[in-house]
């Protein structure tokens, strides 16, 4: 997972870059880089760690110039190193180009083996390198039609900033799977882009739109287009994002999280209900499904575990072993909301299992008398190959074993998970009315006349069937040849 947010034509163009990739920051804590243009040159600064820590502000006084993309990063394909980091950027015949991406190409290693038999050298594991050496290697003239020549050769999920001497380029792939939102500061016609509108929010920016799956939007000196270059395809959102990935307070797609979050816990509440005194979230993902859980149910919602925001990646442990000590860094419990009390936890997914085992065990150590795990979201049986950090088949508990299996393995009283329907219906649920409060089609206004009935047609069609839910179901949106899977296991019926 990451987090890419550009803006065009502003004199402190880097400075808003910080700050948006600073609310972005959820999508990726492992490095964070920025691009300045200052119309003839582009300026690069990148490093390992949160944004906060890799800019002060002389750093960010170096980065001058009125265009800037920036990405912040959550190492999934590539490995976690500072020469993965983002944005790419590259010298070439036709001039400098930086690079800004979230997700994953699912093609990138059979790409990457054609382009180095031919000559290529590659600086980077990453899989966004492939993408910057075809945009190189196009013989198309135009920096836009290179682009899309590029893209046109690549397979996964693309939400892409490319930022030339003069020119901010945007592309969503196709399928649309991850999420990126057209902006505009207040008050003028500066255009920002970002993952998520929550970098909308802290530079004083409105929301303007969805960046349509298979939409390139062009931002230059003659105004901004919107283009419409590959074959159209059934769009296939990734739904994961509803459920953890992106910040609760961010409408994405037409879709509030937060309202989508706690249609999640009513529906938890409505198919898994249970006798029980209070109902409790495991912070923070948890918390907007147990709301959800809370009012469906009429159980009341209290804090069980309060949750530490100041855990670093590595700590060390004292040599005397300290019982569940990674999982106390990070969640301590609350005595006196569990003493004695049936407890209802809600999460939103089960992943290896083993974080869930020590929460159930530090809640009945503090006192609690049931323990019933809810989870607002189906089995994760799958793998993502498409940009969320997901470990291999064989450590992903549901790929082999049962529901009741899970419970006993986790020591819970009861343990249940959301049905996939349930999910994809909470979600709608959720856009519905949203879009009920935004007044349908004007909500997504245009600044190109010319692709508005295009853009409309794709961007507003979201149905049952325009979500991936690979993870759950195992239905890849993209196929893959056999080598290029994580990992080759049956598919195994629970
Ligand atoms: P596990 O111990 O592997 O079962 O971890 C489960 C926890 O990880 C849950 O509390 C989830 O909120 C969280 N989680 C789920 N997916 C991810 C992800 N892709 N990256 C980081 N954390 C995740």
């Amino acid at each position: 997972m990451c987090g890419v947010f550009g803006i065009y034509g502003h004199s402190e163009a880097a400075k808003l870059a910080y700050l948006g990739l600073h609310a972005l920051q959820h999508r990726g804590q492992e490095s964070a880089g920025i691009v300045s243009s200052d119309g003839r040159q582009l300026k690069l600064f990148r490093d390992m760690g949160h944004v906060i820590d890799v800019f002060p502000e002389s750093q960010l006084e170096e980065l001058k110039g009125v265009h800037a993309i920036g990405h912040v990063r959550y190492s999934t394909s590539g490995g976690s190193a500072l020469r993965n980091a983002q944005p790419i950027a590259i010298e070439y015949s036709k001039g400098t180009l930086a690079v800004a991406h979230n997700g994953n190409l699912t093609n990138a290693d059979a790409l990457r083996k054609r382009l180095e038999d031919a000559g290529s050298i590659f600086q980077t594991s990453s899989d966004t390198e492939v993408i910057v050496h075809l945009i190189a290697k196009s013989k198309q003239q135009r920096v836009v039609d290179r682009i899309a020549d590029a893209l046109g050769q690549v397979e996964g999920a693309y939400s892409l900033l490319c930022l030339t001497e003069d020119s901010l380029i945007a592309v969503r792939d196709p399928l649309g799977i991850r999420p990126l939102c057209l902006g505009k500061l207040r008050g003028t016609e500066v255009p920002v882009l970002a993952s998520e509108p929550t970098s909308f929010e802290l530079i004083d920016a409105d929301f303007v739109r969805d960046v349509a799956p298979g939409e390139m939007l062009i931002v230059s000196p003659e105004g901004t287009t919107s283009l419409f270059p590959f074959a159209p395809v059934a769009r296939r959102t990734c739904i994961f994002e509803f459920v953890y990935f992106a910040r609760p307070d961010s409408v994405l797609d037409g879709v509030s999280v937060y309202e989508a979050r706690k249609n999640l816990g009513r529906s938890l509440a409505r198919e898994h209900g249970v006798d029980a005194d209070v109902v409790i979230p495991v912070p923070d993902s948890g918390v907007p499904a147990t709301i959800g859980y809370a009012q469906e149910s009429g159980i009341p919602f209290e804090m069980g575990l309060v949750r530490s925001h100041y855990v670093g990646r590595t700590f060390i442990e004292p040599k005397q072993s300290i019982r569940h000590f990674g999982v106390r860094l990070k969640l301590s419990p609350v005595g006196e909301t569990l003493r004695g009390k049936r407890v209802v936890v809600v999460d939103d997914s089960i992943v290896r299992g083993t974080t869930s085992r020590k929460i159930v065990k530090m809640l009945r150590d503090a006192g609690a008398k049931e323990v019933h795990m809810r989870i607002a979201s189906p089995p994760t049986e799958w793998p993502c190959y498409y940009g969320v950090d997901t470990p291999t088949r064989s450590e992903l508990i549901a790929a082999t074993h049962t529901v009741e299996e899970i419970n006993q393995y986790i020591t819970s009283d009861t343990l249940a998970y959301l049905t996939l329907d349930s999910l994809k219906h909470s979600v709608l649920a959720a856009r519905e009315s949203h879009l009920r409060r935004e007044n349908g089609a004007s909500a997504f206004p245009l600044p190109d006349p010319a692709s508005s009935k295009r853009h409309l047609t794709v961007a507003q069609s979201l149905t049952e069937t325009s979500f991936c839910h690979a993870c759950w179901s195992g239905d890849y949106p993209v196929k893959f040849q056999p080598q290029e899977r994580k990992e080759q296991l049956p598919l195994l019926h629970v």
